[in-house]
């Protein structure tokens, strides 16, 4: 049976599509269950998503199954660290998708090390060398995967293979109908929404580029890089790190007037929680005063030279992606040459542990 939203309510050891059984969840979604069975045919272990019974959700999971096939297909050897998606099939009026089993997302990896505890900046640079591949990959495909963060991105068991998964917001720009991208400001979770998609600028690849930025600092620092309970707040934030908007980048967005003022300046709009009341100031932020190098500093101690050098060149990578005018941003293949992956390899701690 169903939940009232629609899940599907499924029982350990029944089978779905007469040949996966089911040994338990794996995680849920706003869109889906998902859950780990046994391929009775193959013996091999198997996720499926289990897309909620509605029907515009069923449309939007063909529409993810093509673009998972697109990828796939255009990348036989599975080199490039997007999750396999094996086939699909309806079961009781669920769109059921069958994918590689994979065994933890980054955001359970990081919930493991405990709060405000990331991992090594050595398997930050392993794990971030296979996102900018799946990301070059998905760019070559003209892909934008739309909902980039530590819940969307996998690792197999002993944690060394990455895999981008949930292309389910995902939009083909060589597809006619969503060439064009239309102005939504709710694009892509809100801690990892660029600039760009807050203020209405049309958008581009380039707000996978930025998710990635704040999905790296998150990684190695246990800390996510941008918070706010609204776009207008987050904007906030984004400035307080990265510097003030200049007026030639918000005047290009459609929605800029919600954010700032004839004069140019930043209208804070604060809801009190306690009193359910919102003020209005406007303040003037020029420069910034969270900034990442100080704040990637306060977690680093005792580093090496060597170490030293690998955290300035992350520090310079992370700079690059999170520019805060899209066409500056750096783009996926150059990413990929940045000195970051190509400097001296920094030979300290095992990639499966914590950095403390
Ligand atoms: P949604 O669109 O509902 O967010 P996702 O595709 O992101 O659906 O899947 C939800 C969660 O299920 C993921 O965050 C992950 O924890 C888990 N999951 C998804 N695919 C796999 C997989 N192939 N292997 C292991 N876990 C998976
Ligand atoms: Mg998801």
């Amino acid at each position: 049976g169903d939940d009232k939203d629609g899940y599907y309510k499924h029982r350990v050891g029944e089978v779905l599509g007469g040949r996966y059984q089911v040994q338990h969840a794996l995680g849920k979604g706003m869109f889906s269950g998902v859950v780990r069975a046994m391929d009775v045919e193959t013996k091999k272990l198997v996720a499926i998503k289990i897309m909620r019974n509605n029907d515009a959700l069923k449309k939007g999971g063909f529409t993810e199954i093509a673009i998972l096939e697109k990828l796939n297909e255009s990348d036989p050897d599975d080199r490039r660290h997007v999750v396999k998606f094996e086939r699909s099939f309806e079961f009781r009026g669920h769109l059921c998708m069958v994918f590689e089993h994979l065994g933890y997302n980054l955001r359970e990896i990081l919930k493991k090390y405990g709060l405000n505890v990331g991992i090594t900046l050595k398997a930050t640079k392993a794990y971030a060398y296979q996102i900018f591949v799946a990301l070059a990959h998905m760019r070559k495909c003209n892909i934008i995967h739309a909902d980039l963060k530590p819940d969307n991105i996998l690792v197999n068991e002993n944690h060394t293979i990455l895999k981008i998964c949930d292309l389910g917001t995902a939009i083909d720009r060589s597809d006619a109908a969503t060439a064009q991208t239309t102005i939504t400001p709710y694009l892509v979770s809100r801690f990892y929404r660029a600039p760009e998609v807050i203020l209405g600028i049309p958008y581009d690849y380039g707000v996978d580029v930025w998710s990635i930025g704040c999905t790296l600092f998150e990684l190695y620092t246990g800390k996510i890089l941008f918070t706010g309970d609204s776009n207008n707040q987050m904007l906030k934030a984004i400035m307080e790190v990265r510097g003030r908007i200049t007026p030639k980048l918000y005047k290009r967005g459609q929605l800029s007037p919600q954010h700032f003022d004839e004069k140019g300046q930043f209208v804070s709009i604060e809801r009190d929680k306690i009193l359910g009341k919102t003020t209005a100031r406007t303040l003037q932020i020029i420069k910034p005063t969270r900034d990442i190098r100080t704040r990637l500093a306060a977690v680093s101690s005792g580093l090496s030279e060597a170490e030293t050098r690998d955290l300035n060149n992350f520090i310079d990578l992370l700079d690059h992606c999170l520019a805060l005018n899209p066409e500056k941003r750096i783009k996926p293949l150059d990413a990929l040459k940045h000195p970051f992956f190509s400097a001296a390899k920094s030979s300290h701690s095992h990639s499966h542990s914590a950095r403390r």
